[in-house]
């Protein structure tokens, strides 16, 4: 059990609480949601099923504390978060844990999910101070026809309540990007975490608990996105959604009031390999890229878009790689480990399936056990196979044989998605070129794609979101720009 003497305030019997009026909670609904451990496939946490009313009474209470917090001087609320990542970090372990018998993370990752969350807190305070520490003065007569008459002062206010809801694949780290800067910037933020990944997630809220944040200011409900989601999102209460997750958030987008929407949304990552490119670099890319966390993440690579003339030399040099791929549990720190559900698996298999039935080649065999999926790769994919469009989020990657860098790109910007994209090349000139014509919100050059370092500007175009992300942007978003406009008289005096 994860929850170690710190943490004894949270559970109640085998059932973690909910957090709201600055306390542990257990639901009026007398009813629990299960947590499947990925790699034994039985329950193995519950959570409680919150009520309507107890999100009512949540979003009454985030109202009322950030009127408060919106007061509270900025160098305090640094402060604030700068203890709530210490203590983050010094729980690393125990959060870790729960990682890893929610999601199946590999231990290691799982703790260096951890430690960098208590990173992006410190650092969202630190560049919070500086960017809302600034305002804007304009004058007037700077805009054609006016006379030096009006003095303008803008700076930047919260929103209000921020609704924050993250996916399974980074239960503590895409939750604490969207607190972090809700926080700092003036907000409350209500969390609704997901279900697979909300015990850690309620670890990670405890750390800021202890760190003595004020009553009501943060909250967080848990139950099934299916369940509440739709009442959270269409919360008159709240001011802004901070999403990160699939097509759900399509979904959301189309019901949510006239709110502010940071959407983070799936990703088919392309990765176009030229003729030039260092096949070694990009083979290693490819393997820790499209099978790390089993795929599992929204930056995976997702198809491989090869010159013909290298793609016998590549395939042979990831396969050789994925050979060395070690499969198993997470507690093991296995590279390739159980994805999430059970119907995840499924649709995987579906996927592979698929590819099967139209001649795709397999380069291994396709073996699964319960939700372990070994590492595939599968070679010659046409662009008539559902994998050469569709996200796996699993431990599977498709090569496409393209006979130009034309065909490439035209493949990865006829994608619905557009979250990053890469490309190999010793030619940077190419690399620039190729980089500007694909549409997708990042492109790296000679590496894999990445989320971060968490500062760095991070946005998908298309069905990959709005919204920008990255520490600053995200501080943008969950502002607004109040201005004061000071009338001068007509008069003025006359000087010398
Ligand atoms: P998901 O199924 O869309 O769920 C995301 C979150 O939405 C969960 O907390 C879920 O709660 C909640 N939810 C479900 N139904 C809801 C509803 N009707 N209203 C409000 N919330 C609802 O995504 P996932 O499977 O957790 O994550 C995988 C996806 O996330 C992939 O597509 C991946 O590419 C994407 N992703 C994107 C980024 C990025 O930065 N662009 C980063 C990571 C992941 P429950 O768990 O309770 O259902």
């Amino acid at each position: 059990m994860a929850a170690t003497e710190t943490f004894g305030e949270i559970i109640d019997g085998d059932v973690f609480k909910y957090y709201a009026n600055g306390c542990w909670n257990k639901s009026s609904s007398g009813k629990s949601v299960p947590i499947i451990n990925p790699s034994t496939r039985k329950p193995h946490f519950k959570v409680q099923a919150c009520t309507r009313e107890e999100v009512d009474r949540v979003m009454e209470s985030a109202k009322t504390a950030q009127k408060s917090w919106a007061k509270t001087p900025l160098w305090k609320r640094a402060e604030l978060l700068h203890k709530a990542a210490a203590i983050l970090k010094e729980h690393k372990e125990p959060i870790a844990e729960c990682l890893v018998k929610e999601i199946a993370k590999p231990a290691k990752d799982a703790v260096t999910e951890v430690v960098r969350s208590g990173d992006l807190i410190s650092y969202c305070a630190e560049e919070g101070v500086r960017i809302l520490g600034e305002g804007k003065f304009l004058v007037s007569d700077s805009f054609p026809g006016n006379d030096r008459t009006k003095y303008c002062l803008s700076s930047k206010i919260p929103l209000g309540v921020v609704l924050a809801i993250p996916p399974f694949n980074y239960p503590v780290n895409l939750a604490v990007s969207k607190i972090a800067p809700a926080l700092i910037s003036g907000n409350s933020i209500v969390l609704k975490p997901p279900t697979q990944g909300a015990v850690a997630a309620l670890h990670m809220v405890h750390c800021f608990h202890l760190a003595g944040f004020p009553q009501g200011l943060i909250s967080c409900v848990t139950g099934k996105g299916s369940e509440i989601g739709d009442f959270l999102t269409m919360h008159p209460g709240v001011n802004c959604i901070s999403f990160t997750g699939g097509d759900t958030g399509i979904a959301i987008s189309k019901k949510a009031g006239m709110v502010p929407l940071q959407m983070e949304l799936g990703g088919k990552d392309a990765c176009i390999v030229l003729e030039d490119a260092d096949l070694d670099l990009a083979a290693a890319n490819m393997v820790k890229g499209a099978f790390s966390y089993s795929g599992q993440r929204c930056t995976a690579v997702k198809v491989v878009l090869v010159m013909g003339s290298v793609a016998n030399t590549l395939v042979k040099k990831i396969n050789d790689k994925v050979a060395k791929l070690t499969v198993g549990l997470p507690e093991n720190d296995c590279d390739v480990t159980p994805v999430v559900t059970e119907s995840s698996a499924n649709f995987i298999e579906g996927l592979v399936m698929d590819a099967k039935e139209k001649g795709a080649t397999f380069c291994q065999e396709y073996k699964r056990e319960g939700n372990l999926i070994w590492p595939l790769l599968l070679d010659n994919v046409r662009p008539d196979m559902r994998i050469a469009w569709e996200e796996p989020f699993g431990p599977v990657l498709p090569v496409i044989r393209i006979n130009s860098v034309e065909e490439g790109i035209h493949h990865c910007n006829a994608s619905n998605f557009g979250l990053q994209g890469c490309v190999f090349t010793k030619d940077i000139n190419k690399a620039m070129l190729i980089s500007d014509a694909m549409e997708t919100g990042t492109v790296q050059i000679n590496s894999a794609p990445s989320r971060g370092p968490d500062h760095f500007p991070f946005q998908g175009l298309k069905d990959s979101g709005i919204g920008s992300q990255g520490i600053t942007n995200s501080i943008n978003m969950m502002t607004k720009v109040k201005t004061t406009v000071i009338n001068l008289p007509a008069a003025s005096y006359t000087m010398g």
